[in-house]
Order: structure tokens, then C-alpha cells, then sequence
């Protein structure tokens, strides 16, 4: 019993000494082995695009890439999220015989395109509304895409954007942007038989109100995407104009949808208005109802017609003298049915509605000019 003893004392002892051998001997094998070496894999929607040695200078490298897209955005805009539409995944990895590339090289696979930007180049002889008609864009589209071009001075050698790029990653990027916006007073009409044809006085002058206007704006690499009113809230309401008329019919706004001249939707008044993209003010010297293409555009009242033609920007349009300095121009139309000289009379047909020339949908916009200055038609309507 006492020998068994002894001889399991021995062999704890020899098993701790050969322990602690081999635990040296690894000691000596570490420090003599270079440490394992680090790097980034950048990976999008599960794929490897790259590894780099800097995960620093992956997330800088995002970060311009991302910038790129916020340029056009107003400076009081409230970005709410800048994302990559693709799964974006940057993951730790030991470096075995991955091969690194450079940040140049990093870089260049970031901005990569899927498809690169179309680009046309103007000829001698062309204009905006030929390359519209011609590449089946509308023109409003083209004149989006090239913001810095001015429609009406285009020349032989000059390039216009047909389709932006598209890149390999896509930036999406939510905002909200609060503007303050006039709201159109209305007008209410009292018939007065003792004024003479065609008087109109003003007794009680009308004042635009005002609202706050809160947009929701989406963007996909840099054009957008969607824009949604999310709230609108009265600051200070309009006052209503009193204006007494004489007998002498001219067409006049009878309800919120009826312009005399023509029945459809106010889209845009006269005046400044922001637009809820880019922030610019822009002045708006005349109303745009919206209305569905043929819709019926009367005279506003007697007079002759002056102009019956085309403009680039102005598509079909005409412009009505009614005498005492007084002008109308009916522009964007299908179609015109009136000439040059003719007299017409107050609420006759003289085109439908249209979406011709500088123009997003079918509309009328609608110009009034006392002695040659844009006076608002909402207070001759
Ligand atoms: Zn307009």
C-alpha cells in the first residue's frame, strides 16, 4: 500500500514538471512569432469589396462620399438621416494572405458607378425644346438636372445631363425643411349698378396671410425622391378684399376652383415663393392652375389678341390686350384657337390647357400686366 502511495507522488510530481516545461516553451515560441496583424474588410450587402489597414480611414472615407450628396440641400434644413440604401458592414479581420489595397485604390471603388452620367452635346441649331422633343425628356426634367444652365442661352459644345449617374452606392438622404409661406387672400364682389362698365373699386384691400409650412423631403443621390407636405400651420390669416364691380361682365373667380378663366387648382401664386428643395427664393410674377390637358382657357374679358404663337418657355400661349394698359397671357396651352388681330370677347374659348413649353403638368398660368408691370391676377380675378 505504502509503495502504490509513493509512486503516485512521483508521477504528479514528473507531470507537474513536464507542465511547466511546456508552458516556458510556449512563452519563448510567442515572443519569438510577429503578433498577428489587423485589418478592415469593407464589406457591402454581405460582399468583400476591399480590405484596408485603417478603419479610421474607411469611415473618413464614407463621410466625404457622403457630402457629395449634400450640397443642393438648404443650410436651415434639419437632416433627419443620411443612409446607404446597401448593408454596409466593416469588419475586424487577422490578415493571413488577404491582399491590402491602397486608400487611393479604397477610394476609387467607393465612388464607383453602376452606370455613368449621359451627357449630350449641343449642336449648332439646337435649342432646349428640340433636345426635350428629341430625347423624349421633358423639359422640366432637363432644366432640373441642369440647374446651373440657363434654357434660353445654350451653345454648340455646351453639355447637358440627360441622366445622372447612377453609383454602386446610393446615399439616401431624409430632411425636413420649415418655410413660411403667404397664403392668397379672397376676393368678394359686390355689384354696384351705378359704376360705369368695367369699374371695379376696391373698398377694402385684401392682406395675405401667412403659414408655416413643414416639408419631408427624400433625396437618392442627390435628386429627390419624394416631397411631402407633413404640417401646415396658420400664422396669421388672410383678410378678405371687398370689391365693388360695374356691370360690364368680366370673368371673375367665383369659387375656390373657379378662375374665370379657367376651373382647376391654384398650384402657385404671385409673388416670392422658396422653393422646398434648394431653399432659393424665386418671384412668381402669376398664377398656375392646374387642370386637366384641354380644359377650356377663356378670354378675360373683351379685347384683342396680340400674340398667338410659341415660346420655348412659354409653349403655346396668348396674349389678349384689353385696352387702358391692360394685358393677359395665357401660357403652357394644347392648344390655341384664336389669331393675331382678332377680337374676342369676354369668356370666349380661346385654347385648352396644356404642358407645352417650360412646364411640369398640364396648368395655365395666367399673367396679368398693367402698362407693361406684373400686377397679381388674383386681384383681377
Ligand atoms: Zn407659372
Amino acid at each position: 500500500m505504502k509503495f502504490v502511495y509513493k509512486y503516485d507522488k512521483l508521477i504528479i510530481i514528473s507531470l507537474t514538471v513536464a507542465l511547466g516545461l511546456l508552458l516556458s516553451m510556449t512563452n519563448v515560441l510567442n515572443q519569438l512569432l510577429p503578433e498577428p496583424t489587423i485589418g478592415y474588410q469593407f464589406k457591402v450587402d454581405g460582399e468583400v469589396w476591399f480590405v484596408l489597414d485603417s478603419k479610421e480611414e474607411i469611415h473618413r472615407m464614407l463621410e466625404v462620399y457622403k457630402s457629395k450628396y449634400m450640397k443642393n440641400i438648404d443650410e436651415n434644413a434639419q437632416i433627419r438621416s443620411i443612409s446607404f440604401e446597401q448593408d454596409i458592414e466593416i469588419i475586424e479581420i487577422e490578415l493571413d494572405d488577404e491582399v491590402l489595397i491602397t486608400v487611393k485604390e479604397a477610394e476609387a471603388m467607393i465612388n464607383e458607378n453602376e452606370i455613368e452620367a449621359d451627357y449630350y452635346t449641343v449642336v449648332s441649331g439646337d435649342s432646349f425644346w428640340m433636345i426635350a422633343q428629341n430625347s423624349k425628356i421633358p423639359l422640366s426634367r432637363l432644366i432640373e438636372l441642369n440647374p446651373d444652365m440657363n434654357p434660353e442661352r445654350i451653345w454648340p459644345g455646351n453639355k447637358i445631363l440627360f441622366e445622372p449617374a447612377d453609383p454602386k452606392l446610393d446615399i439616401i438622404v431624409r430632411f425636413q425643411n420649415t418655410l413660411i409661406e403667404p397664403i392668397e387672400f379672397a376676393t368678394e364682389y359686390i355689384q354696384d349698378n351705378s359704376l360705369y362698365a368695367s369699374q371695379r373699386i376696391t373698398t377694402k384691400a385684401g392682406v395675405e396671410g401667412e403659414e408655416r409650412v413643414t416639408y419631408d423631403i427624400t433625396m437618392k443621390n442627390g435628386y429627390p425622391t419624394e416631397v411631402e407636405v407633413l404640417q401646415r400651420e396658420t400664422l396669421l390669416e388672410p383678410v378678405t378684399r371687398i370689391v365693388k364691380v360695374g356691370t360690364k361682365r368680366t370673368l371673375t373667380r367665383s369659387s375656390r376652383s373657379n378662375f374665370g378663366v379657367v376651373v382647376g387648382t391654384l398650384t402657385s401664386g404671385f409673388g416670392y415663393r422658396r422653393d422646398p428643395i434648394s431653399g432659393v427664393r424665386k418671384f412668381h410674377n402669376a398664377i398656375d392652375v392646374a387642370a386637366p390637358r384641354g380644359t377650356p382657357v377663356y378670354a378675360y374679358t373683351n379685347g384683342k389678341v396680340v400674340t398667338a404663337g410659341w415660346g420655348n418657355m412659354t409653349g403655346n400661349y396668348v396674349v389678349i390686350d384689353h385696352g387702358s394698359g391692360l394685358r393677359t397671357k395665357y401660357l403652357h396651352l394644347s392648344s390655341i384657337s384664336v389669331s393675331v388681330g382678332q377680337t374676342v370677347k369676354v369668356g370666349q374659348k380661346i385654347g385648352g390647357v396644356g404642358s407645352t413649353g417650360y412646364s411640369t403638368g398640364n396648368h395655365l398660368h395666367f399673367e396679368v400686366t398693367k402698362n407693361g408691370v406684373a400686377v397679381n391676377p388674383l386681384l383681377y380675378l
